[in-house]
C-alpha cells in the first residue's frame, strides 16, 4: 500500500491550493499582493521561461533569494520542472557558495542584485567564471522583466508559453526536490537532499501538529530559505492550507511588529535570538496591536524556560517551541500543551512514524529523565547526505540520524534538549564550527595559535569568543576588516578577542577548551 509519504508532490500540493482556492489571497510583501490564481500564472509562466532557456528536471539550480513573493514563485517554478533549488541563504557568502557549486554542479544560478549592501550578482558572476558549468546567471531583476514583459522577454507568443507549462516530464513523490544546507557541523555545510514526497509529508504533518487551517496568515520573517521557516510548517504548511504567505525582508523587531500589525498575522517562526530582541524592543514600545497572533514558533537553538515565559508575554499568544533539524525531524509542542510542557520542553515528533532515542555512549537505550545523545528517525528524516559518503558514515548509525545533540526525554515522551554532543557554536541560530573561524584567525599577522569557543550571550545565545597567543595585542577593527576581506560569512566573524599568554592543555597536551 502507498504510504503517506509516498503520495504527494511538492508541486501537487501547491496546484490543488491554487485550483481549489484561486480568488484566496496567497502571497503578500511589501511590493506585492497576489492571489493563488496570480500566482499560479507566475509561476506557469516562470517555468515555461526557464524551460526555453534550457532547465530540464533534475538540473540543479543555486537560488540565493531574499524573503519575497518572488522566492516563492521561483521555487514553485522550479518545482513544476522538477529542477531541484539549492536553498542558500543571504547570509552565505563567496566562501560557502563556492564550496556548494564544486560540490553540486548547478547549472543555473539565481540570485539577487544587491541586499543590505552586498552585490549579490558580482558573486555570482565572479562563479560563472570560475565554473564554465554554470550555464546561466538570472537576478531577481532579469526575472521581474521576463514575467512583466514576457514578449519582449522570449520574442514568443504568451499563449504557445503556456501551453508549453504543462507539458513538463512529471514529477514523482520519489523525485529529489530540494538540496538544503546542513547547519554547519563541519566548516563548508553539507548538501541534504530532500525529497517531494517526504517533504509535503513534513509540512503536512507539522500543519496539521499546529491545527493550521485556511484563516493561517503566516509571517517568514527568518530567511525562508532555512527550513525551519520554509517547511515546518512554514512557507509549504502554509500553502498546503490555503492560508497567506506574508514575507518580511529582514527580521527586525520593527519590521515584524509592524507586519504583524499590518497584514494580521495569526503565526511566526523565530529563533531564540530574535524573539530576545522582540521582547527588549517591545518593552520600549508596545503600541503595535498583536492581537491577531495566535502561535509563535521558537526553535533553532536552546531557549530557556524564562525566555519561554518573556515570549509568550511579549506576543501575546502561545508559544510552540520546535527542536528540528535540516536533516529531517520535527518536534514542536503542540497548541494546546500546558505551561510545564511549553516552556520546559521541546515536545514531540511531528509524525506518527517518528521514532528517536536517547543513548549513550554505547548506542543503548537510557531511561525517562536521563541525558545522553539524541538520535532519530523516521519517514522524512534523510538516511544520507548528498555526494557525501564521509559525512554520511560518520553522521548515522544502526539506521538513525545523529545530529550530535545532547538530551533526554520527559515521562510523557517529550524531548528536552541540553546541550551539544559534538562542538559546534550556535550563535544565534547560526550553528557554526569552531575550526572554521580558527582557519581564518590563524592567518591574521603575528598570531601563532588561537581558539575559539561559545560564550554563553544573554542575546546571541552564544557569541563566538576567539583566544589567541601573538607578540602583538590585536584590535576587534582589524580582525573584523580581516574577515570581510576574507570573504567569510558575518556570522563567522568573532564577537569577542582575548590574548593569552599560557594556554590551559588536557592531559594529551591539547588546549583545554573547556577550561577556555
Ligand atoms: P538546522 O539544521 O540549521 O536547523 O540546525 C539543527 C540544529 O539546531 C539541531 O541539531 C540543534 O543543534 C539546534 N537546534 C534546533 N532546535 C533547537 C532547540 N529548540 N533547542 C536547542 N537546539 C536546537
Amino acid at each position: 500500500m502507498e504510504k503517506e509519504w509516498e503520495k504527494e508532490t511538492l508541486i501537487r500540493l501547491f496546484n490543488k491550493t491554487c485550483e481549489n482556492f484561486p480568488d484566496r489571497l496567497a502571497a503578500v510583501d511589501a511590493s506585492n499582493r497576489l492571489s493563488y490564481g496570480e500566482l499560479k500564472g507566475k509561476v506557469d509562466y516562470l517555468s515555461a521561461s526557464f524551460k526555453r532557456m534550457g532547465l530540464k528536471k533534475r538540473d540543479i539550480v543555486m537560488v540565493q533569494i531574499a524573503n519575497s513573493v518572488m522566492f516563492e514563485i521561483v521555487i514553485f517554478s522550479l518545482f513544476k520542472i522538477g529542477a531541484v533549488p539549492i536553498l542558500i541563504l543571504p547570509a552565505h557568502k563567496e566562501h560557502v557558495i563556492d564550496a556548494i557549486i564544486d560540490r553540486a554542479k548547478p547549472k543555473f544560478y539565481i540570485t539577487m542584485n544587491d541586499f543590505y549592501g552586498v552585490d549579490y550578482k558580482k558573486i555570482a558572476d565572479k562563479m560563472a567564471i570560475k565554473y564554465p558549468f554554470l550555464e546561466e546567471v538570472l537576478t531577481v531583476m532579469d526575472l521581474e522583466e521576463i514575467l512583466e514583459k514576457p514578449k519582449d522577454a522570449l520574442g514568443e507568443n504568451v499563449d504557445v508559453l503556456l501551453e508549453e507549462a504543462n507539458t513538463f516530464e512529471e514529477v514523482s513523490p520519489k523525485d529529489l526536490a530540494i538540496l538544503e544546507l546542513s547547519g554547519g557541523t563541519t566548516g563548508i555545510p553539507k548538501l541534504i537532499p530532500r525529497y517531494h514526497g517526504e517533504y509535503s509529508y513534513n509540512a503536512i504533518s507539522s500543519a496539521k501538529h499546529c491545527a493550521m487551517d485556511s484563516d493561517v496568515v503566516n509571517l517568514s520573517a527568518i530567511p525562508v530559505s532555512h527550513n525551519f521557516a520554509f517547511g515546518t510548517p512554514g512557507m509549504i504548511g502554509t500553502v498546503y492550507v490555503a492560508g497567506l504567505n506574508v514575507y518580511c525582508e529582514y527580521p527586525s523587531p520593527m519590521e515584524i511588529f509592524d507586519c504583524i500589525e499590518k497584514e494580521k498575522v495569526t503565526m511566526i517562526s523565530l529563533v531564540p535570538s530574535v524573539v530576545n530582541l522582540c521582547v527588549q524592543y517591545r518593552q520600549l514600545d508596545d503600541s503595535n496591536d498583536l492581537s491577531s497572533l495566535k502561535y509563535v514558533l521558537v526553535g533553532g537553538a536552546s531557549f530557556t524556560s524564562n525566555q519561554a515565559k518573556a515570549c509568550e508575554k511579549c506576543f501575546e499568544s502561545t508559544l510552540i517551541q520546535v527542536y528540528g533539524m535540516t536533516e529531517g525531524m520535527t518536534f514542536l509542542t503542540s497548541i494546546d500543551a500546558p505551561d510545564e510542557v511549553r516552556f520546559f520542553t521541546q515536545g514531540k515528533p511531528c509524525a506518527k512514524e517518528d521514532e528517536f532515542r536517547i543513548v549513550d555512549e554505547n548506542f543503548e537505550e537510557l531511561a525517562d529523565g536521563e541525558e545522553g545523545e539524541v538520535v532519530v528517525k523516521g519517514p522524512y528524516t534523510i538516511k544520507e547526505y548528498y555526494k557525501n559518503p564521509i559525512e554520511t558514515r560518520d553522521s548515522f548509525y544502526k539506521g538513525f540520524y545523529r545530529p550530535g545533540d545532547k538530551g533526554k526525554k520527559d515521562k510523557y515522551g517529550n524531548i528536552i534538549i541540553t546541550g551539544r554532543a559534538k562542538e559546534m557554536i550556535n550563535r544565534a541560530g547560526e550553528k557554526i564550527m569552531p575550526s572554521e573561524v580558527e582557519k581564518y584567525f590563524i592567518c591574521l599577522p603575528k598570531v601563532k595559535q588561537c581558539a575559539a569557543v561559545g560564550k554563553k550571550d544573554d542575546l546571541l545565545g552564544q557569541a563566538i569568543c576567539v583566544f589567541y597567543e601573538s607578540s602583538e595585542e590585536l584590535s576587534m577593527t582589524s580582525v573584523r576588516k580581516f574577515f570581510k576581506e576574507s570573504n567569510v560569512e558575518d556570522y563567522c566573524i568573532p564577537d569577542k578577542i582575548v590574548r593569552v599568554e599560557n594556554w590551559p592543555l588536557t592531559a594529551v597536551g591539547k588546549i583545554d577548551k573547556s577550561k577556555l
